[in-house]
């Protein structure tokens, strides 16, 4: 992308309404508009970091056997009533009527819905196990929203739902979820730790919530200081196998983790001093075990291998696709500007023209464009008739992980120069070797 096609309205003031980093950088890079109190457009920038984010999502759900569908936004306010939750939500429900004074709601989360479309198509123990998700857009009439796209009222969700024949499957899932998402959140660079939740409107009694820790976060988190050194890495875990899954789960929830909702001080006060922190975390994701909640008062049961008809048992997990945006920047950013982790970021490298008109910079640039493109790298190439000064300055906000730098110096030597956003190091070498070290990078060499 030629940078003086694209669409990137960056913006040289710090908004005054901002009042964390995330926010203040996401509309400095020109990522997002405000539209409406939460409830936001996506630049081209900020589309391609959501778009990202995701793919990784969906890739981590499909390769642990998750199906994708897609429900509607609008519900019908029926379904609701059904379990009971129309009346119960409360105001944070958006409410619609339409031309046939038929009541609907836009969605906050699809636990009816699901269930309605599995009753209606499913009802034997051998079509289960069962896990649809989609990822799609949510209403929550918040009543404070804030923080740009971390609090949205409008925001996008992935939600997923587990049907299974008894708890102790439907817990194998629950399991399962949580493997699937310490595996997205490492691929965004995130070091998010499951802690034990209190449910809320979900309903159920298991229930863990993910947290990215940040000072900004909203919820206050207690834990043992080593928690934030599991890593899962490229360990292969069968994932069809309970014992294997939950295996990796008790690793990860063994150590204390816990929010305000949930903290035992009497607990906490027995780690060693050293390892006892105190602090705050962003909620990306929440996972709940429910059981029949939803299932009993819906009907949607299933026949067991020995004739009966049971309800079958359920549970709800989600990740804030859009919240995750504002998280990841909490979590990597300097003053300067965006810091992304390789795995989300909207262009793989930028390149810098530090001469624009000069033939033998102009001509360079455009060989490492495609060359990069070859590779299948989506490289961003700043050619506009600008101070070079600036050009660093919006590669710096805009967060790209790689630059490369031209400029008729260098190329009298044969060399341009490759600079690491995250450690700021900086070294000469040909183009063709800038081009090979960004593709490494990214696992295209
Ligand atoms: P919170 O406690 O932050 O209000 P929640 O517990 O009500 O969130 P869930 O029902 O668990 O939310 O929804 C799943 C995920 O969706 C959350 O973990 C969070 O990452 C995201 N999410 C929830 N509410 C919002 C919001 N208003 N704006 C952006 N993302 C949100
Ligand atoms: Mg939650």
């Amino acid at each position: 992308m030629r940078l003086s096609r694209y669409f990137l309205p960056v913006l040289k003031e710090t908004p005054a309404e901002a009042q964390i980093v995330s926010h203040r950088l996401m509309l400095r890079a020109g990522m997002i508009r405000q539209q409406a109190a939460g409830i936001y457009s996506w630049l081209p920038l900020g589309l391609r970091v959501l778009r990202r984010i995701e793919a990784i999502v969906h890739e981590e759900q499909q390769r642990v056997g998750h199906i994708p569908v897609l429900m509607p936004t609008l519900q019908p306010a029926d379904l609701w009533r059904e379990s009971g939750r129309y009346d119960a939500y409360g105001q944070e429900m958006l409410r619609i009527r339409d031309r046939h004074d038929r009541d609907l709601l836009y969605g906050p989360t699809n636990e009816e819905m699901i269930t309605d479309i599995f009753r209606a198509h499913i009802g034997s123990y051998r079509d289960l196990p069962l896990t649809l998700y989609h990822i799609q857009w949510k209403f929550r009439d918040e009543i404070r929203p804030r923080f740009g796209v971390m609090r949205g009222r409008e925001f996008l969700m992935k939600d997923g739902y587990n049907f299974d024949l008894d708890k102790y499957a439907a817990i194998h899932a629950y399991n399962r979820h949580m493997l699937s998402y310490l595996r997205t959140y490492e691929r965004m660079g995130l070091t998010a730790i499951p802690m034990r939740a209190a449910s809320g409107p979900i309903g159920g009694d298991d229930t863990h919530e993910f947290l990215v820790l940040a000072s900004t976060g909203e919820s206050e988190v207690f834990y043992d200081s080593a928690v934030t050194e599991l890593r899962l890495g490229d360990r292969r875990i069968d994932h069809d196998d309970p014992a294997a899954v939950k295996a990796v789960c008790d690793e990860f929830t063994a150590l204390y983790a816990r929010t305000d909702e949930t903290h035992d001080p009497e607990l906490f006060a027995q780690l060693p001093e050293e390892r006892r922190y105190h602090g705050r975390g962003i909620e990306v994701g929440q996972i709940f075990y429910f059981g029949t909640k939803y299932s009993e008062p819906m009907g949607a049961t299933v026949t067991t291998p020995d004739g009966a008809r049971v309800p079958v048992h359920m549970g709800s997990h989600g990740i804030g696709v859009s919240r995750l945006v504002g998280a990841i920047i909490e979590a990597s950013h300097d003053e300067r500007g965006i810091i992304w982790p390789e795995g989300v970021a909207p262009f793989h490298v930028g390149i810098v023209n530090v001469k624009q008109g000069d033939h033998g910079a102009d001509s360079a640039c455009e060989g490492i464009l495609n060359a990069l493109t070859a590779r299948g790298l989506e490289p961003l190439y700043d050619d506009r008739e600008e101070r070079a000064g600036a050009k660093f300055a919006t590669m710096d906000l805009i967060g790209l992980p790689w630059r490369i730098t031209v400029g008729p110096r260098g190329l009298a030597k044969g060399q341009v120069e490759l600079a690491c956003r995250r450690t700021g190091e900086a070294e000469e070498m040909s183009p063709e070797a800038a081009v090979s070290r960004v593709a490494e990078a990214y696992g295209r060499a």
